[in-house]
């Protein structure tokens, strides 16, 4: 090892000075050093330059980001800048997401909640408050994804979605567990810390109940298996995650990421699930009534009686339930709902298409009645609030493209105008 030179940082390796070209990490107190050569020559005999490019930074980047928590300094956990009260949460979620009054309640006191305990002093009185991951139940496009989307955004927390559908037991064809977490280090951009703490949202969760009762004889490659496999990363535990997901490089350096603090927020339709909520209420549902009001108010009566026992008749195993205490429900969007989708929330369709033209300096405008006939034509063709995007798109189309070259400065939407539209693309016979 080279000498020290006075007042000189070197390089404990390779003996090289800062005179000499050598760029230098200092140890505290500038008694020892490294210098990037070095440190680069040590990676690749640990293999961590060798193959591919993407994936040796990735893992370079998550060791620097533990190297930084575990090295001397006290943990520095990544912050989230202040924690909104659970009102504040919920006024934010209103500005985006219509109705879903109850799950926008207990979505903001669970994240609340997750959020303080994260900050809550190690060891003061022996009280460890436990994680609550959520579980949210209602029909698909009723705005589940949309209220954990807007609440990590609130939050600036890394966030991912993914399908529990792709998932499958080890061994399997599909995706391995850990991957589940590979998306949310990339959005973290590796930054294993910030990863830690982020948000999961386990799409079609209801997808792995375990399917007993199914006569099927192919064999549960869902069900049960993915179910155990996904405890442990509900629970918290470090599992090894494969940087670039998949098996495609099964010689891919894992990285360790700890799930203890990550929030995990299942959805799920739950298709039928009345019909267990009702058995259970001794009541009966009747479901074939001809007349869609009474249909929608008895259904919406049973779900908002939703409870954990209904799950596990569902088919998800007892213990995932027990990891996923705070369950909630969302009811199915009504015309006055789908209307108010449509204009009210803070990035609705309708304030989009407006922004568009006025940065052509034309005002857009939409006859109330016109806004009735898209409602009504979404419920037509059973789309419900995704089906409102595709409509407007369509409807807009022309006029997007004839605009821009006009000299128009106020285009109106009618009734007329939706129906002409619509008919011209097709739409009935490509939407139904
Ligand atoms: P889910 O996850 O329940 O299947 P999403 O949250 O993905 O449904 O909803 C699909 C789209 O429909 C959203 O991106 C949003 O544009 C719209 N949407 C659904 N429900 C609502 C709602 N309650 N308020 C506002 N928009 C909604």
């Amino acid at each position: 090892m080279a000498k020290k030179q006075q007042h000189q940082l070197h390089c404990s390796f390779c003996g090289r000075t800062e005179a000499q070209g050598a760029t230098i990490l200092p140890s505290p107190g500038e008694d020892a050093g490294i210098c990037i050569d070095c440190i680069e020559t040590a990676a690749s005999m640990l293999g961590m330059l060798d193959g591919d490019d993407e994936q040796a930074g990735a893992v370079k980047r998550a060791r620097a980001t533990s190297r930084q928590t575990k090295g001397g300094a006290p943990e520095k956990k990544a912050e989230i800048k202040e924690i909104p009260k659970p009102h504040q949460i919920k006024e934010f979620l209103d500005q985006y997401i219509i109705g879903q009054d109850q799950a926008k309640k207990y979505l903001s006191v669970a994240v609340y909640n997750h959020y303080k305990r994260l900050d809550q002093p190690v060891d003061a009185d022996g009280v460890e408050i436990e994680k609550s991951n959520i579980i949210m139940v209602g029909p698909t496009g009723t705005g589940k994804t949309l209220i954990a989307r807007t609440i990590a955004r609130i939050l600036d927390v890394p966030f991912t979605i993914v399908d529990a559908t792709v998932l499958t037991q080890a061994g399997y064809v599909g995706e391995d567990i850990e991957s589940l977490l590979t998306r949310l280090l990339q959005v973290a951009d590796y930054d294993v810390e910030r990863a830690q703490r982020g948000i999961v949202f386990i799409d079609e969760i209801d997808k792995i109940a375990r399917k007993g009762d199914n006569p099927s004889i192919t064999r549960d490659v869902g069900g049960e298996g993915v179910q155990q496999g996904l405890l442990k990363l509900l629970e918290g535990s470090v599992v090894n995650v494969p940087p670039q997901g998949g098996r495609k490089h099964p010689e891919q350096p894992m990285i360790a990421v700890d799930t203890k603090d990550i929030l995990f927020i299942c959805g799920g339709a739950f298709e039928g699930i009345e019909q267990a909520i009702a058995h259970r209420l001794n009541s009966s549902f009747v479901g074939f009534s001809t007349d869609a009001a009474t249909r929608r108010i008895e259904r919406d009566r049973f779900m908002s009686h939703v409870a954990p026992q209904d799950l596990r008749t569902f088919g998800l195993i007892p213990e995932i339930i027990g990891r996923l205490p705070i369950l909630t429900h969302l009811l199915p969007l009504d015309r006055d709902a789908l209307r108010r989708i449509l204009t009210e929330p803070k990035n609705a369709i309708v304030r989009q298409y407006v922004k568009l033209f006025a940065m052509d300096g034309v005002e857009l405008r939409f006859e109330p009645e016109a806004l009735d006939y898209i409602v009504d034509k979404a419920i037509e063709f059973k789309l419900g609030a995704r089906g409102l995007r595709s409509i407007v798109e369509t409807i807009m189309m022309n006029p997007m493209y004839d605009i821009p070259s006009g000299d128009q400065k106020v285009f109106t939407v009618t009734p007329e105008l939706c129906a002409a539209q619509l008919e011209a693309a097709h739409f009935d016979a490509e939407a139904v």
